[in-house]
């Protein structure tokens, strides 16, 4: 479903270059769940944001389905963000002023086309996780827990062929973190291609599939 090809991106700082993605080949089968691990540094973060389009690489192929993404101009790759793909931060990206209904509807505000059943999507994506009761409350009513499962409703809103979560649990106690995975694996299980960043093994362990990278490139792809 997802290839990626030959894929670098550099940062230059000062005189020096850092390279962030070094090559990195890979490919991704519709419903896998994929942990992205490895030392701070070796690229996860920039890779996960190549993936979701939040970045560019500086060469490369990156092809997600039918849309060839790497020979998109910036419109239509974010197009492509908006519908195909959904994520989801360490740290929720809520917005406080509003509720957490709308904070879910807010993909629907960016989407090309008017979408006449996301509000009951949201809603049903809410009862799913056990928010139901809490549509109208502010995020700052809720705990962290349930900010991120709120922020997974969100991410899910367009039904994206893949979800992207970058240490959705790094900022949670353990058991909320346990909620989050719970989800993420029910997700996974009703058919959810999902990529997820972590440094925690013990996260990592729900994945089917862990890439290690070590230095912008692809160090162990093990199941
Ligand atoms: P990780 O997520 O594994 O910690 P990152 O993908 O965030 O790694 O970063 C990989 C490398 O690229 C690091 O050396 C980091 O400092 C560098 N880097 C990431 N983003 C930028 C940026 N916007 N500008 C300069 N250097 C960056
Ligand atoms: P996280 O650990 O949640 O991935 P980071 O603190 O590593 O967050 O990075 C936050 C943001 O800063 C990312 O968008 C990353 O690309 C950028 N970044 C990381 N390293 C650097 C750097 N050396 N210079 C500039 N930006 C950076």
């Amino acid at each position: 479903m997802i290839e990626l090809r030959n894929i670098r991106k550099t940062y230059r700082q000062g005189g020096s270059a850092i390279h962030a993605l070094d090559g990195i080949d890979l490919h991704i089968r519709q419903g896998e769940f994929i942990a992205i691990m490895g030392p701070s540094g070796s690229g996860k973060s920039t890779l996960l944001n190549v993936l979701g389009g939040l970045d560019r690489p500086d060469s490369g192929r990156y092809r997600l389905a039918d849309d060839e993404i790497s020979a998109l101009d910036d419109d239509a790759a974010s197009d492509v963000r908006n519908r195909r793909i959904g994520f989801v931060f360490q740290s929720f990206h809520l917005l406080p002023r509003l509720t957490v209904l709308e904070n879910v509807l807010l993909p629907q505000r960016y989407a090309r086309t008017a979408d006449t059943q996301a509000p009951q999507r949201a809603r049903a994506l809410l009862e799913r996780i056990g928010l139901g009761h809490r549509l109208d409350h502010l995020p700052g009513q809720l705990s962290g827990g349930q900010l991120q499962r709120a922020a997974i409703a969100r991410a899910l809103l367009n039904q994206p062929a893949l979800l992207l979560a970058d240490e959705p649990t790094g900022n949670l106690d353990s058991s909320s973190a346990a909620d989050v995975m719970a989800l993420l694996r029910e997700l996974h299980a009703a058919g959810q291609t999902l990529v997820l960043v972590t440094h925690d093994p013990a996260i990592a362990a729900s994945a089917q599939r862990t890439i290690h990278l070590r230095d912008g490139r692809i160090a162990g792809d093990r199941a």
